[in-house]
């Protein structure tokens, strides 16, 4: 692999220096208030449809610099205040119970780790817990070096708050392992290994709390003929952890790193087509292992043909929902099938 990016620091402190020196201003957050709510049709574990809710909760930014990463302009500089989140969720609720929603399951993502405790302040975990009490599930996020005796208590006050008015809730732990490249996660300065990423699993297994990971379509630092070997290898990589969930992330510009690292030619922006083809790939490569879903949020930025877009987003949605490998769109102005 040849990076070819001039600018690219080689130590990991020049590298956390370079990605921050190339953001625009982050705008200003109120810690009262989430920062969205997404309710959609998700495929759940015993292959029914689930309504599960994302709240995207306002804290304080995330310790790393990863180069990928554009979740810093949703977060504040100052720690999370006790307090915030709670009143974020119930608000988030609030919300959920006025659309009329029968929302089951429920993901809240704080643009970095819930087991951050300067994000999550762990004297809410109660708080919180009381106001998830009846979701069938609740999934997290978190990098893996953060999984560590946090994920029991949290897991502990699920419990302990859950009232058995439904089924007991289960705890799912969403972890970026982004690629199993070694050279090019190395890279991407999220200061973890293929190693570290095995070793949570390994934890979360070991408390009995499920898994869910991220894996970036088309990635810096791997060249666009071998994205698809990596991404297979990817795959093969979070199935062997025990990955019950598999979630494409289509990778974007924009953090200002990655629109240097366009410029010079090391990452490679998605066509739609790049996500449609490594997700037919991915889902045949773990039918029956894993459910895999390719993340269609913001999908408009890749629309590249106004008179197939609508129909190759719905295919993507039906794919999501049916894990099934569907037939191509077709169209007469772009090719559409000959997209592939
Ligand atoms: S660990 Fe996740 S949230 Fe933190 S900087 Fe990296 S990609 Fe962003
Ligand atoms: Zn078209």
């Amino acid at each position: 692999m040849n990076p070819r990016s001039q600018a690219w620091p080689s130590t990991a402190a020049d590298r956390d220096r370079w990605v921050v020196g190339l953001r625009n201003a982050r705008p200003v957050h109120d810690p009262a208030r989430y920062q969205r709510l997404i309710i959609e049709d998700e495929r759940a574990a015993d292959d029914s449809i689930a309504q599960v809710a994302t709240v995207f909760l306002t804290g304080r930014e995330c310790p790393w610099r990863c180069v990928i990463c554009d979740l810093w302009q949703g977060t504040t500089t100052e720690d999370t205040p006790a307090g915030a989140l709670p009143a974020q969720l119930a608000a988030a609720l609030g919300s959920i119970t006025a659309r009329g929603a029968a929302v089951t399951q429920i993901k809240l993502y704080n643009a970095g780790s819930f087991f951050d405790p300067r994000a999550v302040p762990e004297r809410d975990y109660g708080a919180l817990a009381a106001l998830l009490d009846g979701f069938e599930r609740v999934i997290v996020e978190s990098h893996p070096a953060l999984i560590d005796r946090r994920l029991d208590v949290w897991r502990d006050a699920l419990r302990r708050h859950d009232s058995g008015r439904s089924s007991p809730t289960a705890l799912e732990v969403a972890v970026g392992l982004e690629t199993a490249h070694p050279a090019a996660l190395e890279r991407l300065n999220k200061r973890m290994t293929t190693g570290d990423f095995r070793a949570a699993a390994a934890r979360l297994r070991h408390s009995g709390v499920a898994l869910r990971v991220f894996l970036l379509i088309s990635p810096p630092f791997i060249s666009p003929e071998q994205q698809d070997e990596w991404l297979a290898r990817s795959i093969d990589e979070a199935l062997s952890s025990g990955a019950g969930v598999i979630s494409l992330i289509p990778t974007r510009a924009g953090n200002g790193a990655m629109d240097l690292l366009a410029a010079e030619g090391v990452f490679h922006p998605p066509r739609l087509a790049d996500v449609e083809r490594s997700y037919d790939a991915a889902l045949s490569l773990a039918a029956g292992r894993a459910r895999v879903l390719v993340d269609l949020w913001d999908l408009e930025r890749l629309e590249d043909c106004t008179h197939c877009f609508e129909r190759r987003r719905a295919r993507l949605l039906a794919m999501n929902l049916g894990q099934q490998v569907l037939p191509h769109a077709s169209c007469g102005r772009c090719g559409g099938a000959a997209h592939t």
